[in-house]
């Protein structure tokens, strides 16, 4: 009921010139693999490249971030408006980098979130724990937080296209990943606080990917389980070989 989605997160790296060259060689890699929809995160110079190049439809493109507001005094920002107009049909929303080193809040995470939907933008809603936070028992506590503000004001009717990605912060970029037991254990809670937020029905039908460390060596035990729908891949996603195996192995 929940077509599998992997996203490639490419944070700061690839020039526009190497951005489209990966697009070419993985285009012919994954362009028979069907299973699972496909998103792009290129940084924000590197969009039009990427949309610009000849590419199978089940592969989409998304920005990394962005402002809630259509236009405004916001240097280096960039709006649901610009994103639409280069071709982009999804957006990430929190990243625990963008958390961590550019004063995202749950609050800003709500205003984006609310902004996307309104343009028709497919958020992917990144939330996860801190490892200080794990060894506290506080995980629960955390990412119900997480979800429920961002979810504060939300017309349920409007949420159908919404993602959420639980991204241990402390699985990101480390080479650790959260069991599939662990994330599983993670991604019914977070499905119970859409719920809880929402309705069930919106719940059941969001998808909710999981992040952290994800390698074509564990894709297939990580990807897609029965409460997980998907993966947000950073590293291992710079690489189309790499990337186009991760996506084979999901199939399981
Ligand atoms: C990410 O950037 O969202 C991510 C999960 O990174 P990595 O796969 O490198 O841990």
């Amino acid at each position: 009921m929940r077509k599998p989605l992997i996203a490639a997160n490419w944070k700061m790296y690839k020039t526009p010139a190497e951005a489209a060259a990966f697009v070419q060689a993985f285009d012919l890699l994954v362009a028979h693999h069907h299973h699972a929809d496909i998103v792009l995160f290129p940084s924000a110079s590197s969009l039009a490249a990427v949309v610009g190049t000849p590419r199978s439809k089940h592969i989409q493109i998304g920005g990394q971030d962005m402002h809630w507001l259509n236009e405004g005094a916001y240097t280096g920002a960039t709006s649901p408006l610009m994103l639409k107009a280069i071709g982009c049909t999804h957006v990430l929303i929190g990243h625990s980098e963008r958390r961590q080193y550019f004063n995202e809040t749950d609050t800003t995470v709500n205003l984006k979130l609310k902004s996307a939907l309104a343009h028709d933008l497919i958020p992917i809603v990144c939330i996860g724990e801190h490892l200080n936070e794990r060894e506290s028992d506080l995980t629960a506590k955390v990412l119900e937080l997480q979800v429920a503000v961002a979810l504060e004001g939300i017309d349920p009717t409007t949420a159908h296209s919404m993602i959420f990605a639980y991204e241990p912060v402390w699985a990101i970029g480390t080479g650790r990943t959260a069991t599939p037991a662990t994330a599983e254990q993670a991604h019914k809670l977070i499905r119970g606080q859409i719920a809880a937020s929402l309705t069930p029905a919106i719940a059941a039908s969001t998808r909710i990917l999981y992040g952290g460390s994800v390698r074509p060596e564990n894709a297939a035990t990580l990807c897609c389980l029965e409460d997980i729908d998907g993966a947000l891949v950073g590293g291992a996603s710079l690489d189309p070989n790499s990337f186009a195996e991760i996506i084979i192995q999901s199939k399981g």
